[in-house]
């Protein structure tokens, strides 16, 4: 039923029409929950670089970009694409026979390559019969170790449950970074539920391989950037660049039976930050500088999207006059509430002007006793060697659930969050709106030279 305002009610419309709306206040607990738990989720799988739950988050970042009203930051497409070497195995061209001796009894097991038995790393010899091999169970404390050996001539044979993320990660074909060595031997994955019960007299048993895993294939992983931009009006051929990385470093080891780093406050807290920032200066008045949101994959395999980025820029390079890259904004440390630190804060005026406008939404900066370290440690680094002035804002702690499956929503401060990202905002606004540019200190002048030569 349609009914007629009343009188009252009307004027009250057109009153808050004349004036913009604060779009800062779509920056709510409400929101930057919903959008950090949709990244840290488990169906992302921690986003490792390359993976599927990566891809994924990146056609997410994407739509949302298009919803908000960005335009495409580079030609004709949301993502920026480079490519890293890598090495394509596949599970489905691998054979192995295990035959187990206990005592005077021997058992065979025949195993159906991709059904039984996956490939876990890629290796260098295609096959062999091997006394002696090392048959491990997923929940062996020996099974970090044993992946991480690049060691040996044995294949390693370890059984694992098929909700393990180690199996379900090694279906079929699948590529993996070339930065990560072929190894001596082939890691097998088998089927849990296959093999004898184990001897319980406290004798051995010993186990026989006979496996071919052929040699891996040289590929080019296809991997994206995501970038959209917001126009600038007055300074259109300048680019502020708001950044953080979408990537984490995907499953591994369980540890008290989870085995997903989500990742949620590295850097799914950042990746937040930038799409809200995105999502409500869009629809504020507009900048007067170009701001190109760009989130990053590849940085836990070595700021890798930032370095091809900043390479090959979808806008000439000159003219970038600022990264504002955001990491870790989720865990404060103890009585650090509210507030934010900027790495290699001495190196330019670049804290002072985003002091100023964090201190707009009562956000105040601190020190972090590893800040000048950490100049080197993110996406911002990979801008800075090209002389651009390039800084991470951190609100957050090198806690002991960084890198870990327990880096989780759950453990998140989202009023925390929700106040540095709406000061994240005025930082955005004083950068793209500000008359002259940032600029480097002499400190960091010198740093930016000797990271030159
Ligand atoms: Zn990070």
């Amino acid at each position: 039923m349609k009914t007629r305002p009343p009188l009252r009610l009307l004027f009250g419309l057109l009153a808050s029409a004349a004036v913009l709306p604060a779009q800062i206040d779509t920056i709510t607990e409400a929101r930057v929950r919903e959008a950090v738990s949709w990244l840290a989720d488990d169906a992302r799988a921690g986003r490792d670089t390359p993976s599927q739950g990566l891809e994924d988050a990146a056609q997410w970042l994407a739509k949302r970009f298009e919803a908000a009203g960005l335009q495409q930051g580079t030609k004709g497409s949301w993502f920026h694409e480079y490519t890293l070497p890598g090495l394509r195995v596949d599970s489905r061209e691998i054979e192995l026979k295990l035959v187990r001796k206990h005592k005077d009894k021997e058992t065979t097991l025949d195993l159906q390559p991709d059904v039984d038995v996956r490939l876990w790393s890629a290796a260098d010899t295609a096959s062999g019969e091997t006394e002696a091999t090392t048959v491990a169970q997923a929940d062996d404390p020996v099974l970090q170790r044993l992946l991480g050996a690049e060691s040996g001539r044995r294949p390693i044979v370890i059984e694992v449950p098929t909700d393990h993320p180690f199996w379900l990660g090694a279906a079929g074909a699948r590529t993996m970074l070339g930065g990560r060595r072929a190894a001596a031997r082939p890691i097998f994955l088998v089927k849990k539920g296959l093999f004898p019960e184990l001897p319980t007299d406290g004798t051995e048993a010993t186990w026989t391989a006979t496996w071919k895993a052929p040699a891996p294939e040289k590929v080019e992983i296809p991997l994206k950037n995501v970038v959209g931009m917001i126009p600038g009006t007055t300074k259109r051929d300048e680019y502020v660049i708001v950044s953080a990385h979408y990537d984490h470093i995907g499953t591994g080891s369980p540890a008290e039976g989870d085995s997903i780093n989500n990742g949620a406050d590295d850097d799914a807290s950042g990746t937040t930050a930038v799409l809200l920032l995105a999502e409500a200066l869009a629809r504020e008045k507009p900048p007067a500088r170009n701001i190109l949101f760009v989130c990053f994959s590849g940085e836990e395999k070595g700021l890798r999207g930032s370095a091809a980025f900043a390479e090959h820029p979808p806008v000439p390079r000159e003219q970038i006059v600022a990264n504002i890259n955001i990491e870790m904004i989720g865990r404060p440390e103890e009585g650090k509430q509210g507030m934010a630190w900027i790495t290699g804060a001495d190196l330019s005026d670049f804290a002072a002007i985003a002091g100023d406008a964090l201190q707009l939404q009562g956000v105040a900066l601190t020190e972090f006793r590893m800040a000048g370290q950490l100049f080197a440690q993110s996406d911002n680094y990979s801008f800075a060697k090209y002389g651009i002035v390039a800084h991470s804002l951190s609100a957050g702690s090198l806690h002991k659930d960084y890198h870990r499956p327990s880096d989780e929503v759950a453990k998140l401060d989202i009023p925390h969050m929700t106040k540095i990202t709406r000061g994240l905002f005025e930082v955005v606004r004083a950068f793209a709106d500000r008359e002259p540019k940032p600029v480097w200190s002499e400190a960091g002048k010198k740093r930016i030279e000797r990271l030159r030569k």
